[in-house]
C-alpha cells in the first residue's frame, strides 16, 4: 500500500503513518521527494485496509498496491530511477555500455580489454572472478586474484567494475574490490544472496533468469530493496527458446514491460542472450532503439583464446565499431552516451 502526504504535511504527520504501519507489523518505506512524501507500507498487505491511513492528518491518498512487487513497481516511483555509479549515471536519458570478457584471466588479457573499453567510451568494466560454469570441470575464474586485478586495472583505466558473487560466502569479499554486484541468471532466485547484497552499500545489477517471467525478476529486485537498497539496475539476457540458432532467445519486448512497470533502470545483454559474435552488434543497437538504458557487451583482446565464451566476445575492433555505431542510435531516441575523459 502507498500512503501519499499532502505536498505541505509537516514530518510528525508522515511519523504518525509510519508508526501506524509498524504498529500493524508492517514496515514503511519513507521515499522523500522535493514535493511530497510517499510512504510504503511493506509486508502482508491483507493486513491493511486504506482507511487506517485515510483519516490519519496530512494523508493525501491511500492506494493498495495489486501487484506482487512495491517497490519495484512504477507505481511507487513514478519517475525513472537514476543511480549513481562512480561518475556515470544509469537509467533516465543515460545510455550505459558495460564492457569487457566474460572472464578475467590474466592481468595484461584484463588490462588490454579495459583500455580498448575506455577509449572506446565505455562507461563501466566488466570481469568474472567467480564463473558459474555448466561443467565443473570448465575453468571456474581466479576468484581473489582475479578481485585484485580488477580493482587495480579498473582504477587505472578509471571505470567503476561489475563482477558476479557466486555466494553469500563471497559477499564480502566481493564488495572490497568491485563497485557493482553483478547477480547472475542462475543466481537471480537465490534469496538468501539478494538479500545480503541488499544490506550491502553497492549498486546490484540482477540479471534475469532464463526461465523466469519478468514478474519473477521484479520480485528478486524486491528482495535487494526491501532491505534498503535501492541501487538496483535489471538485466535481459535471454530466456530459454526452442531455436539453436541463438543461445538464448532476446526478449525485448520485456525491456518495454519493465519499462511500463517498473521504475529500475534495464539494461540488456545481448552476448549471452545471442551466444554468437555476428549477433551481438545488431542486438545491442535494436537494445538501445528500443528503449534499454544501456547494454552489456563481452569482449574480449584475443576471443579465440578465451577460457569462457570465445564464440560471443567481440575482438577490440567490433567493440570499436559497435561503439561508433550506438552514438547515432542513442541520439535518434533522445538518449545520451557518456564517456570519461580519455585524455586523463
Ligand atoms: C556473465 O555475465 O558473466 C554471466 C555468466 O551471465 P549470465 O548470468 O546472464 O549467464
Ligand atoms: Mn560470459
Amino acid at each position: 500500500m502507498i500512503i501519499v502526504m499532502q505536498s505541505e504535511a509537516p514530518q510528525e504527520k508522515a511519523d504518525a503513518v509510519v508508526r501506524r504501519i509498524e504498529d500493524m507489523g508492517l514496515r514503511a518505506h519513507v521515499s522523500t521527494g522535493e514535493f511530497r512524501t510517499i510512504i510504503g507500507a511493506i509486508g502482508d498487505e491483507t493486513l491493511l485496509k486504506p482507511e487506517y491511513f485515510a483519516g490519519l492528518a496530512g494523508v493525501e491518498s491511500v492506494m493498495p498496491i495489486m501487484k506482487p512487487y512495491k517497490l519495484a513497481s512504477r507505481d511507487f516511483h513514478r519517475e525513472g530511477t537514476i543511480l549513481e555509479v562512480g561518475p556515470f549515471r544509469v537509467g533516465g536519458e543515460w545510455i550505459s555500455v558495460i564492457g569487457g570478457p566474460c572472464s578475467i584471466e590474466s592481468e595484461a588479457q584484463f588490462r588490454t580489454a579495459a583500455r580498448v573499453v575506455r577509449d572506446a567510451g565505455g562507461t563501466m568494466l566488466r570481469g568474472g572472478a567467480f564463473k558459474p560454469r555448466s561443467s565443473p570441470y570448465s575453468f571456474q575464474g581466479m576468484g581473489e586474484d582475479g578481485l585484485k586485478i580488477l580493482r587495480d586495472v579498473g582504477g587505472e583505466v578509471g571505470l567503476p567494475t561489475v563482477t558476479e558473487v557466486l555466494d553469500v560466502r563471497e559477499v564480502d569479499l566481493v564488495a572490497r574490490y568491485a563497485d557493482v554486484f553483478q547477480i547472475g541468471a542462475r543466481n537471480m532466485q537465490n534469496f538468501r544472496l539478494l538479500t545480503e547484497v541488499g544490506q550491502a552499500d553497492k549498486p546490484v545489477f540482477l540479471k534475469r533468469n532464463p526461465a523466469a517471467t519478468v514478474e519473477e525478476l521484479l520480485m528478486s529486485a524486491e528482495y535487494v530493496l526491501s532491505e534498503g537498497n535501492d541501487r538496483v539496475m535489471l538485466c535481459e539476457r535471454g530466456v530459454r527458446g526452442f531455436d539453436k540458432s541463438t543461445r538464448y532467445m532476446l526478449d525485448l519486448a520485456a525491456v518495454a514491460v519493465i519499462r511500463r512497470d517498473s521504475h529500475l533502470p534495464v539494461l540488456v545483454d545481448p552476448s549471452h542472450a545471442t551466444g554468437r559474435r555476428e549477433l551481438v552488434v545488431p542486438m545491442a543497437l535494436a537494445a538501445v532503439a528500443g528503449g534499454a538504458h544501456g547494454v552489456m557487451v563481452e569482449m574480449h583482446p584475443d576471443p579465440e583464446k578465451a577460457l569462457s565464451d570465445g564464440p560471443q566476445q567481440l575482438a577490440p575492433e567490433a567493440f570499436r565499431r559497435m561503439m561508433a555505431e550506438l552514438a547515432p542510435i542513442a541520439d535518434a531516441v533522445g538518449r545520451t552516451l557518456q564517456r570519461v575523459d580519455t585524455e586523463a
